[in-house]
């Protein structure tokens, strides 16, 4: 009986031992992961909304007008990487150039409220250090993408709201203007439509009335993602949320893993759409949990997210996303996403449509 004992302890430890090395040599494969191509070097993607967008409904000046912006907006941030600089400083920098544009809903062409206010959302994240930054309903900040990194560095929070974010922006030297400074009348009268248009809904039970150029105006938003010369990679998202939004109301942009998240063992993500869909499908972490978890490359983890999951809970809108290796995608399941990106040769891509040649 003592001998027996004796063996099956040393079987026990035997086995536990081959147990711990497997154990050691899988954890080991699971870092390295599958055979990965660096694709780009440093790489820049941007977006300024998802949503109806028709080509019928554009003219060739509104056409022009947005990919000048948005290659404007890109170049800046691809300068930055190209001379070393930061992903944050890219990210931040280009989505300065949108938030400064009364074309996009953002900064200066956020949209209103339901009681005729501005109340905007940003939020950014250092894939390095998972730090994030956020800043929700805020009224007098010029570019909230600054509040939002003035929070991730300068606070020991991750999200601020309301008064007490504007006021944190205003302690910290960011640029404050007057509430009016957010007043388009462009804005206004999609504001004006919409609530005819949620009237005539709310008359029909919500089924009948659909015009694409009203239900579009309620979107917007801008956001980019980036990946630097040291391998850092950093996403972050800017919106005045959706018109006619109740007054109070926060959508997804600042909310980290649902309209931003960066990891560096993955992938930076910045969301547009329909912000309650994308907070309740977590999408931007889901994207990269995807990736993490399940090994599925980013084109694959985007399509399932956007094509499958968003539009079976009900949703829609599109991302836009870059991996540590320099793979870039732009996915929504909208009739179009302002979108550009560009890789470490400069070469450039913007769009609009989803189903034309733009
Ligand atoms: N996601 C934004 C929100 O729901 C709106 C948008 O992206 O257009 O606030």
């Amino acid at each position: 009986m003592k001998n027996f004992l004796y063996l099956l302890c040393l079987c026990l430890i035997v086995f536990s031992c081959k147990n711990e090395e497997e154990l050691k040599a899988f954890s080991e494969s699971r870092k390295a992961g599958p055979v990965q191509v660096q694709t780009n070097e440093f790489a820049i993607v941007i977006h300024g909304g998802a949503g109806t967008i028709l080509k019928e409904n554009m003219t060739k000046d509104d056409e022009a007008a947005y990919k000048l912006k948005l290659e404007e907006a890109i170049r800046v941030g691809y300068e930055i990487l190209k001379n070393g600089g930061s992903s944050l400083d890219a990210v931040e920098q280009t989505i300065h150039i949108m938030e400064n544009s009364p074309l996009f809903n953002a900064g200066k062409g956020a949209v209103f409220t339901n009681a005729g206010t501005n109340e905007l959302d940003a939020s950014i994240m250092d894939g390095k250090t998972l730090n994030a930054g956020a800043s929700a309903g805020t009224k007098t900040v010029k570019n909230p993408i600054s509040l939002a990194r003035t929070v991730m560095e300068h606070s020991p929070h991750v999200m601020l709201a309301g008064d007490g974010a504007d006021v944190f922006a205003q302690e910290q030297g960011l640029e404050i203007v007057d509430s009016t400074y957010f007043y388009t009348e462009s804005r206004m009268n999609s504001l004006i439509r919409v609530k005819n248009c949620d009237e005539i809904e709310e008359g029909d039970n919500k089924t009948a009335f659909y015009d694409a150029s009203i239900k579009d105006s309620k979107f917007g938003t801008v956001g980019c993602v980036a990946l630097d010369k040291s391998g850092n990679l950093a996403a972050g998202t800017s919106t005045g949320g959706m018109t006619n939004k109740r007054w109070g109301r926060i959508g997804d942009a600042p909310i980290i893993g649902a309209g931003t998240y960066a990891n560096n063992n993955t992938c930076a993500v910045s969301s547009t759409g329909w912000g309650e869909f994308f907070i309740r499908g977590m999408v931007a972490h889901d994207i990269s949990a995807l990736m993490e978890y399940k090994g599925l490359s980013l084109q694959e983890a985007a399509r399932v997210v956007i094509q499958e999951k968003i539009p079976d809970l009900g949703g829609d809108g599109g991302i836009i996303a870059v991996d540590k290796n320099g793979n870039m995608v732009m996915e929504f399941n909208t009739a179009g996403m302002y979108r550009a990106a560009m890789n470490d040769k400069g070469e450039l891509s913007i769009g609009i449509y989803k189903d034309y040649e733009d």
